[in-house]
């Protein structure tokens, strides 16, 4: 058994204990594989082991990779989207994580227009507040949710946070705990849907399970670490 093939299989057992600590269906939960700065083999490795969902963090880097990989792969946008890399985004993309901005929702909302598309999208909140993320701030994304429920062509399926970095998981908690409850506010007062709760990586997925996520980004525990 590879390496890659016996990490997915421990983080998805991992995936299924967490879903049943929180009396989850462990099906509600689904493992994106973080691929940043992998090749096209580890990630075909990856997905000979079953592992269907891929997230990357910059458009161009996953459009070379998406050429090199069978066309039954499906690709997520987890990193910051640059308005010059909307229209290539929109084609290539799943599902992109990181709505962060009115500004960038109207932006791919026109440009999906001109496509004709419907994008399926998340918006990236920073719960922390930290001036190094990118995300709206919660107090902005409740003002702004109005205009971005209006617009027609973006799907918005939910919302995603990145917790400041810590050595503990545990420390995470709290943000996580903060996002479900700011999507429930959001839910109620807007009448909106808000699915999807992407939160968590490598570090801290467990906890992110039992706090209410749907879709986990994991990327060193499957293809070990990333050299900077
Ligand atoms: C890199 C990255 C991850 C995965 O981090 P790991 O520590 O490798 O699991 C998750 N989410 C985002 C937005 C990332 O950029």
């Amino acid at each position: 058994m590879s390496q890659i093939f016996a990490n997915l299989d421990f983080i998805r057992a991992q995936m299924a204990d967490a879903a049943h600590r929180a009396n989850r269906p462990p099906e509600q939960v689904q493992l994106v594989a973080i691929s940043k700065k992998k090749g096209p083999e580890l990630i075909r490795e990856a997905f000979d082991a079953g592992q269907q969902i891929f997230g990357e963090n910059l458009v161009q880097e996953a459009l070379r990779k998406k050429d090199a990989l069978p066309g039954s792969l499906q690709w997520h946008l987890v990193g910051h989207l640059q308005k010059n890399k909307v229209r290539p985004a929109l084609e290539s993309f799943d599902l992109i994580h990181s709505i962060d901005s009115l500004a960038l929702a109207e932006r791919v909302d026109r440009l999906a227009d001109d496509a004709g598309l419907n994008p399926r999208v998340l918006l990236q909140v920073n719960v922390a507040g930290e001036a190094s993320k990118y995300g709206f701030n919660p107090q902005q994304l409740r003002e702004d949710f109005e205009k971005i429920m209006a617009l027609q062509r973006i799907d918005i399926q939910g919302l995603m946070t990145i917790p400041p970095f810590s050595a503990e998981a545990e420390d995470s908690r709290r943000y996580f705990a903060a996002l479900r409850e700011l999507r429930d506010e959001l839910e109620s007062e807007f009448a909106a849907g808000l699915p999807e709760l992407s939160m968590g990586m490598s570090g801290d997925f467990p906890v992110a399970i039992e706090e209410g996520a749907t879709l986990v980004r994991v990327g060193q525990a499957i293809f070990g670490e990333r050299k900077a």
